[in-house]
């Protein structure tokens, strides 16, 4: 279980200055670096920088991860990374840089608060003040693509039983921790019932523990459009990597800019602070680009370290900014702003304001504050009882499903039996709809007959008399019962 500690006194933290790996990016990343640089330097922030090279030159050299090895010896050595927006060059053959850092150092929480700073920063929901916990690490991010088929590719979507348990209970103690009220759980698990659906369980296991905390769950696409229509309704919203990733975007968007948003990516290992838009190429070297949402990543990455008192500092001098109506160009509203600035403006303004509390906004109070919760390693539990209960081969055909239904059912000798094929989830045999339309990948699954035992080997051996027969076997997937309840889903129109 992880522990929530109170605020620490920082004095003893902050007598030498502490080494950060800082990378500077591409398209607005070295402006925007460059700005916030500036007045965490004028802050009195205790840093020492170890600058690394990342993204589009180090691809273009080859490097298909977008990252130099040294940078990991940077990044090993200090363990906080503040990083500016990187190019992801399209096309294939390049990694994404971010998910690479997040997996490789294990930062398993995205942290992305989304506040609005209404009346300073127009917005229709001025009551909004959220946080979003998105797991970093498994999902569809888990990068397994495969083209199986001349016709079909596929993504592998991996969840893991640690892997939900650590972020959910991550979201709950933060929540505690924070003083917020309300944690939403947010899965598509009407359609994804054993990967969501252990995401939702999860949910409801180690909610028990945190009675406190008002709790709820939510399909992802009404809780997507509630957030988009009544932010102020949520509070800390905890779901997995891809709706994580689009929700927040759409929840910094609704607060004012997605120019505002910072986000923490939290592991046992280390830490990473980002923005959490992208490299802006549309508007890069015309300082134009708002600095915000490093600088708030930057504040969260001083908090991180024991800088409370310099965080506060910071975001004083933000608020009191954005206050005084002195905005870049993406938040700028004639009568609304007083001044618009650029990048640099935007840097210099805070610094003038350093040591100013801002008078309508809520002030910060960051002085003191360590990270509140203490990670541990994920529990493992004892593994269930595991027995094999068949076998779904893939293969590629052209020809119609009852072609491919005698075919295949000729050669399941012994304890197995053909009983179902799917053509991308949907059943097509026995009972088929000519309405349906197949692609050329099919799924023929094959379960023992009743009381009959299987074991692994003659179900491969199965799958090798279709290979020899001349079927074109793509994959096979094997079935299993888990303490007796099967750990594989029925064709859709079972
Ligand atoms: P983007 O977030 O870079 O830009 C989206 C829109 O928001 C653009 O109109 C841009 O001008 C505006 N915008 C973004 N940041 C702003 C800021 N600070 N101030 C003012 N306006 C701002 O998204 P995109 O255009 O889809 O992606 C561009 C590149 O960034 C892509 O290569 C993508 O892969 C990459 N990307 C990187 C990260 C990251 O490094 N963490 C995250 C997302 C996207």
């Amino acid at each position: 279980m992880n522990m929530i500690v109170h605020p620490a006194v920082e004095s003893s933290l902050i007598a030498a200055p502490v080494p950060v790996t800082i990378a500077h990016g591409d398209g607005i990343g070295p402006e925007i670096m460059a700005a916030c640089l500036d007045i965490l330097t004028a802050a009195g922030a205790r840093l020492a920088p170890e600058t690394v090279e990342i993204g589009e030159a180090v691809y273009r050299r080859g490097i298909t991860a977008g990252i130099e090895p040294s940078a990991w010896e940077s990044l090993r050595r200090t363990r906080v990374f503040l990083k500016a927006p990187i190019t992801t060059p399209q096309g294939g053959g390049f990694k994404s840089l971010n998910v690479t850092v997040r997996k490789t150092l294990g930062l398993f929480a995205n942290v992305r608060p989304c506040t609005a700073f209404a009346p300073m920063v127009a917005t229709r929901h001025p009551a909004m003040d959220l946080v979003i916990i998105r797991e970093n690490e498994e999902d569809l991010y888990a990068g397994i693509e495969h083209r199986q088929t001349d016709e079909v590719y596929q993504c592998l979507k991996l969840v893991s039983r640690p892997g939900c348990e650590r972020i959910i209970r991550y979201a709950f103690d933060y929540a505690r921790a924070h003083g917020r009220r309300k944690v939403t759980c947010m899965t598509k698990d009407n359609i994804m019932k054993l990967t969501d659906g252990l995401f939702h369980r999860v949910f409801d296991e180690i909610g028990a523990e945190y009675p406190d905390l008002e709790q709820e769950h939510m399909i992802i696409d009404i809780g997507a459009a509630r957030l988009a229509d009544s932010p102020e309704r949520f509070d800390v919203i905890v779901t997995l990597n891809l709706y994580g990733d689009i929700i927040s975007d759409i929840a910094a968007e609704v607060a004012g800019s997605v120019g505002l948003g910072g986000s923490a990516n939290i592991g046992l290992q280390g830490a990473m602070f980002e923005a959490i838009h992208g490299s802006a190429p549309d508007i890069a070297g015309r300082d134009i680009a708002n600095p915000s949402g490093l600088l708030q990543a930057a504040v969260q990455m001083l908090v991180h370290i024991g800088q409370g008192t310099v965080a506060e500092r910071i975001q004083n001098a933000w608020l009191t900014t954005l206050e005084d109506g002195i905005h870049t160009a993406d938040l700028y509203r004639d009568g609304l702003s007083h001044r618009r600035v650029g990048t640099r403006g935007f840097a210099e303004a805070v610094i003038d304001r350093l040591g100013r509390t801002p008078t309508r906004l809520t002030p910060a109070r960051l002085a003191g504050q360590a990270p509140r919760v203490i990670l541990e390693q994920p529990h493992r539990r004892e593994p269930a009882d595991k027995k094999f209960a068949g076998i779904d081969i893939f293969v590629e055909h052209r020809g119609t499903v009852d072609a491919l239904a005698a075919e295949v059912q000729a050669m399941a000798a012994g304890p197995l039996t053909l009983t179902l094929i799917t053509n991308r989830g949907v059943k097509v045999w026995p009972e088929g709809l000519p309405e349906t339309f197949c692609t050329d990948h099919w799924r023929c699954r094959f379960q023992p007959r009743p009381e009959q035992p299987v074991d692994s080997a003659t179900a491969i051996a199965l799958a090798g008399r279709l290979a020899q027969a001349g079927i074109e076997v793509i994959k096979t997937e094997h079935l299993y019962l888990f303490d007796g309840k099967p750990g594989f889903s029925l064709g859709q129109g079972q």
